[in-house]
């Protein structure tokens, strides 16, 4: 299964050379009108839209509920680690009404590995009280109800909201900041200022999408680290190509998730998922 995707995005790769010339051909435009940019931006969208159709949140979820309590998990750890936990989490306590209830040390000790569980378990019995008193037991799918929750700023609250409720928005975690400045959309470091400057070039529709692509990107192709510049099918496009490694054999070492033919982050991933699902916890040691 690994085999399609390196293919696909060598596909997407040519083709946007095509269009776009070669990568240096990005570098060396000095100052991008606002034009240019939207159109750059956007043209990355769709090329990102033909390497990732399965595109997803890569926290596994059935309700609103354990989506808001997976990503409450999220901070400081990988949605691997969030997966592997929420199977016994949701086994002990599957609505709010039996989370608020809680004993905070059984939680905790189901918690322990997603890191900061002490604070996360005050968190999540707090949230699930106010759910319960003050919101009749449902997840509210208004922003303003939502960052009211103990444990939950705006970047839980989109999540929870394009994802559970359809509401679109911008996810701005680490993976995303990092993306948009190194494709210079902004210079922005703010989350709140990033997410208004990146929902400016694109169309509302686009906004949930975009937010999961370009996570998928940061995931598998352009790390923090060593981005693998000679195996990523949107160089042509980008100004920071040359910043990790361009020897396309080397690069193609550098690949994670499906692109690099290992499994996901999702215990249970989409079905048009290509990769394999995430083991259990455990299972990867
Ligand atoms: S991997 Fe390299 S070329 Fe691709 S988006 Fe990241 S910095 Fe740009």
């Amino acid at each position: 299964m690994g085999e399609r995707a390196p293919a696909g995005a060598a596909k997407a790769a040519n083709k946007a050379k095509k269009e776009s010339g070669s990568p240096s051909s990005v570098k060396a435009a000095k100052q991008e009108s606002r034009t240019a940019l939207v159109r750059r931006a956007r043209r990355i969208n769709r090329e990102l839209a033909e390497v990732y159709p399965y595109a997803h949140p890569e926290l596994d979820f059935e309700n609103p509920f354990e989506l808001l309590v997976a990503t409450v998990l999220s901070a400081q750890t990988t949605d691997l680690r969030v997966n592997q936990t929420t199977p016994a989490l949701f086994a002990a306590y599957p609505t709010p009404e039996d989370m608020a209830a809680a004993d905070p040390e059984a939680l905790e000790q189901i918690i322990r590995p997603t890191g900061f569980f002490r604070a996360k378990a005050k968190s999540l019995i707090g949230l699930s009280t106010a759910i319960r008193d003050r919101f009749g037991g449902e997840v509210p799918g208004r922003i303003e109800d939502l960052v009211s929750l103990p444990g939950v700023g705006r970047k839980t609250a989109h999540v929870v909201l394009g994802n559970a409720f359809g509401r679109p928005g911008i996810t701005v975690d680490t993976h995303f900041g990092r993306l948009v400045r190194r494709w210079k959309w902004t210079e922005a470091t703010d989350p709140e200022k990033v997410e208004a400057e990146i929902c400016a070039l694109f169309p509302k529709s686009e906004w949930t999408m975009l937010s999961h692509r370009v996570i998928f990107h940061g995931r598998r192709i352009c790390h923090s680290r060593k981005p693998a510049c000679g195996a990523c099918p949107i160089a042509p496009l980008c100004p920071s190509y040359g910043e990790g490694e361009t020897d396309p054999e080397k690069a193609k070492k550098l690949l994670k998730y499906e692109k690099g033919g290992k499994p996901g982050q999702r215990l249970k991933p989409p079905p048009d998922y290509p990769g394999l699902p995430a083991p259990p916890l455990g299972g990867d040691a």
